[in-house]
């Protein structure tokens, strides 16, 4: 029989307790599978649509954010009767009742909408100008794409362009971050723009709009004499390191800058420099490009919310950034240091999930106190220690350069004469802890920047852009050619990091082979017989996309 509907059942290796008896009729022939999106899977529905002449078919088994990857193609309808009903015990009754839905869905429904969309530029804008974002810049400019490559700070390199080394190894961080900048910069299919911030974006897939607004330096031409910052009244505490408004990093542009955010336009280093125009104006510039990778990065977890650890109540308790920065200036010289990993995380108070790096950073900074002050007594404190790969070898050197180890997470800091005093458990002696620190560092997790994720309106629950951390968005060409590079998905280490850059920047290229792409979604459209016909006018007010508009008659 031609034009007929198929309903294909899977059990998910056995995660899934199939109905035994689905009563839906004859008319519906019904095909069970152990295993239905593996190649001999994929195999059988070909074979039974051939042989059935199916026009429509039904899968009932996992998440469609899993399946819908593999049956797409076919245009089906999925059931997710695997976390909506098996996972959660709710059993046959509720199966089949999303399988009754999903059928009468699919006899009223006209199917996906199909539609090809001309590639109209193949210029890629990067948001992001950290280690990520200069990796895909790199890359993508390699195979000859435009690259806009913008950044809302003064100077590039982001986070990792604050840190000074990297550690299994103790490799200082310039001789990773500068090689890529020095390999970005400067070519002629690359234009970076520091001081720049998103304002909007429209359009879609091979042919975006973006409206940036940049604040261009003030400085027309810097000798670099740094006379500017003498002059300059205004201090700022930018992690762990003091700078002035007007300040220089070692990065790119190649020239002092002026933190607009901190400065007071006193005009003191005008009167010095006749190079430095206070009076420089904001800039509207319009981009054409054919996708968009977001390269924002991480923020670390605000440690003054954890209480009990007195961040920002005591002036020797840092961040691990802060530490990390005054350590290697001279800045701190500790007789003793407790570094607290995942301080706020796995705790449903702060952070419920583990970032996944922020065990290696507690390692790492009681690594470079070990390398740079061998007498100081280092403590590091832990709940699990999360080391993987040559990440071990990093915590066996730990013990064998005399860290203390504690396993146990400590419940508050108090302060006596002068000195903190770590109150912790220690789970492997079975003892209660009170030692006395000079300083104390705290690991604390990581959470993805979202300012940006909102602006493309992309979706974050519990912190995340799930579609990005959860399916193959997070690496494959997609729908809506925005993608997301090292951190802006979810915390990775600089190798990560760098490795989901590549390949990003591939599959963008990839992408841009074609010179138009299909895209198969869903889309909405108005039962005129159903709207009130009042012009209540919800429908365009919520839409994010702008996709509706009230007309007048
Ligand atoms: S801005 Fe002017 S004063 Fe400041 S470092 Fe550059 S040249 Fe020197
Ligand atoms: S105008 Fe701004 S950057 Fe210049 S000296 Fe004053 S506060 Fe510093």
């Amino acid at each position: 029989m031609k034009d007929q509907m198929l309903l294909f059942l899977c059990d998910c290796r056995g995660e899934i307790d199939l109905p035994k008896d689905l009563n839906l009729g004859k008319q519906l022939p019904t095909f069970k599978h152990s295993y239905l999106c593996s190649p001999e899977g994929i195999k059988y529905i070909e074979e039974m649509i051939q042989k059935h002449g199916a026009r429509d078919i039904i899968v009932a088994g996992c998440t469609p954010r899993i399946a819908d990857t593999f049956f797409k193609k076919y245009d089906a309808e999925i059931v997710n009767i695997r976390e909506q009903a098996a996972y959660v015990g709710h059993g046959d009754e509720k199966m089949k009742a999303l399988i009754r839905a999903a059928i009468e869905k699919k006899k009223t429904s006209k199917g996906r909408f199909k539609r090809e969309i001309d590639i109209a530029s193949k210029d890629v804008l990067i948001i992001g100008a950290g280690i990520a974002g200069l990796e895909a810049a790199r890359r993508c400019a390699d195979s000859g794409l435009g690259v806009y490559l913008i950044e809302k700070e003064q100077f590039i390199g982001g986070m990792v362009g604050k840190l000074d080394r990297v550690y299994p190894e103790g490799t200082p961080v310039s001789h990773t971050l500068n090689r890529i900048i020095f390999d970005t910069v400067g070519r002629n299919n690359v234009t970076v723009m520091t001081g720049a911030e998103l304002q909007g974006v429209e359009g879609n897939i091979g042919n975006y709009t973006i409206k940036l607004k940049v604040k261009p330096n003030p400085i027309a031409k810097c000798n670099l004499c740094g006379e500017c910052v003498d002059v300059c009244p205004i201090t700022v505490q930018d992690n762990g390191i003091e700078r002035k408004a007007i300040y220089f990093e070692p990065t790119y542009p190649n020239t002092y800058a002026i933190d607009w955010s901190s400065c007071d336009r006193c005009g003191k280093c005008t009167e010095i420099c006749k190079d430095i125009n206070l009076d420089v104006k904001e800039k509207d510039i319009e981009l054409k490009v054919g996708a968009i990778i977001v390269a924002t990065g991480l923020e670390p977890f605000d440690a003054s919310k954890i209480t009990a650890y007195g961040y920002g109540r005591y002036k020797n308790v840092y961040t691990a950034l802060e530490y990390e920065r005054k350590l290697v200036r001279g800045e701190l010289k500790p007789k003793s240091v407790v570094i607290i990993n995942c301080a706020g995380s796995r705790d449903e108070h702060y952070l419920p999930y583990c970032s996944r790096v922020c065990c290696f950073i507690g390692m790492k900074e009681a690594k470079l106190t070990k390398d740079v002050s061998p007498d100081t007594e280092v403590y590091l404190t832990y709940i699990d220690m999360r080391t993987y790969g040559v990440f071990e070898s990093l915590y066996s050197s730990l013990r064998d350069s005399g860290v203390n180890l504690i396993r146990g997470r400590p419940s508050e800091i108090t302060e006596r004469d002068g000195k903190l005093i770590v109150h912790t458990e220690d789970m492997v002696l079975d003892e209660l802890l009170k030692i006395e620190t000079d300083c104390v560092v705290l690991s604390t997790g990581y959470v993805p920047s979202k300012e940006v994720l909102k602006k493309l309106r992309l979706p974050v629950e519990d912190e995340f852009p799930m579609n990005y951390v959860c399916s193959t968005l997070s690496i494959d060409a997609n729908p809506h050619g925005i993608f997301l590079a090292g951190c802006s998905s979810y915390p990775k280490d600089v190798t990560r990091t760098l490795i989901s850059a590549d390949y990003i920047a591939g599959n963008l290229v990839s992408m841009f082979t074609k010179q138009s792409i299909e895209v198969t979604n869903p889309v909405s459209e108005i039962n005129n017989d159903m709207c009130s016909g009042k012009n209540c006018g919800i429908c365009a007010w919520v839409c994010p996309y702008s996709a509706i508009m009230e007309e007048d008659g």
